[in-house]
């Protein structure tokens, strides 16, 4: 009945990586390593771990019409994601600077570009891509205007997941359309508020999250696990014990990997087991894109 499992409406960005010995402070010029260039950006980047893992995925983003922009679609399209609903034009290709010192610190300035440009009225245009899809995930590194034209657009049986990052307020529109919400400490931080200071950890967090309207609330805690919040209790999912060497991407695959499990049937609990193992095998490798497992690595692991 549905053509996609997921429909992802968010940020496509290359990443331009140099290593650099000491980060540039203010006027100072530093030599770095060779540039590396990589497709990124959290809705990109979802898309891409939902196809790998065997999810029907399309893509609904704008990417510039440069080098850039060829290099996202071609990542998309290597991964199995449709990319008709990738828009062309209006601004350049969403680029983040990134520089990074031998301890793994980084700095990083992110030119949003086309990502500014994904407007309303391009949902409004996708709607079809809507009707065609048992679950839509979004983010927020495209305007806070568009994700609420999202949640207007959702067919009725549509679910829809939100990773509210980087995290600023919603509305009760938004946040109850949420199913779930998926947050780490820090977005629960910004979402919370105040009341974040007086809660006494993710448990509440997560309880305080659901009271303000949506429907679940996924709480992501790294090498901890996550916890998952519904009318029916607050349910502990641990992580999976892995050597990580590089949690770029983790919250990104972890998100689309409960998003299509959560279409598949899945009860939030069984998802969120499922997506930490997806999340546990990306750790463990470098990157975002490239680290993202297939269902038959994923599986590996149980073993
Ligand atoms: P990102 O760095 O992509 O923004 P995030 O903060 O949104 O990540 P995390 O909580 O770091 O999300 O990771 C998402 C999930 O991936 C975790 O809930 C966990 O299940 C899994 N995960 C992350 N780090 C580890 C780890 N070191 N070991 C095992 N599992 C991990």
């Amino acid at each position: 009945m549905y053509d996609y499992d997921l429909l992802v409406v968010g940020s496509a960005n290359a990443d331009l990586v140099i290593g650099v010995e000491r980060r540039p402070g203010a006027g100072e010029t530093v030599l770095g390593s060779d540039l590396a260039v990589h497709p990124g950006g959290k809705g990109a980047n979802q898309a891409v771990a939902a196809a790998r893992l065997g999810a029907r995925t399309a893509l609904l983003a704008r990417i510039g019409d440069d080098a850039y922009g060829r290099l996202l679609l071609e990542s998309q399209r290597a991964a199995g994601v449709d990319t008709v609903g990738v828009l062309v034009g209006g601004a350049p290709t969403g680029v983040a600077l990134i520089t990074v010192d031998p301890s793994g610190d980084n700095s990083i300035v992110v030119s949003p570009g086309a990502n500014a440009r994904l407007a309303p009225r391009d949902v409004r245009a996708a709607t079809s891509l809507f009707h065609a899809s048992r679950v839509v995930s979004a983010q927020l590194e495209i305007p806070l205007e568009t994700v609420e034209e999202v949640v207007r657009t959702l067919p009725p049986d549509t679910r829809f997941v939100l990773n509210p990052s980087p995290p600023r307020p919603l509305d009760t529109e938004v946040l109850a359309a949420c199913d779930p919400l998926i947050v780490n400490e820090h977005e629960a931080k910004v979402l919370l508020g105040e009341a974040y200071d007086v809660a006494s950890g993710p448990e509440d967090w997560a309880r305080l999250l659901l009271a303000k309207g949506p429907r679940s609330v996924v709480v992501t805690l790294g090498a901890r696990g996550a916890l998952v919040a519904s009318s029916e209790g607050v349910v502990r999912v641990g992580a999976v014990a892995v050597d990580a060497v590089d949690t770029t991407g983790a919250g990104d695959s972890f998100t689309a990997a409960l998003a299509w499990r959560l279409g598949a049937g899945a009860s939030l609990a069984e998802a969120a087991a499922y997506a930490a193992r997806v999340g546990a095998v990306a750790v463990t490798r470098r990157g975002a894109q490239e680290s993202f497992p297939t269902a038959d690595e994923v599986e590996a692991l149980r073993g």
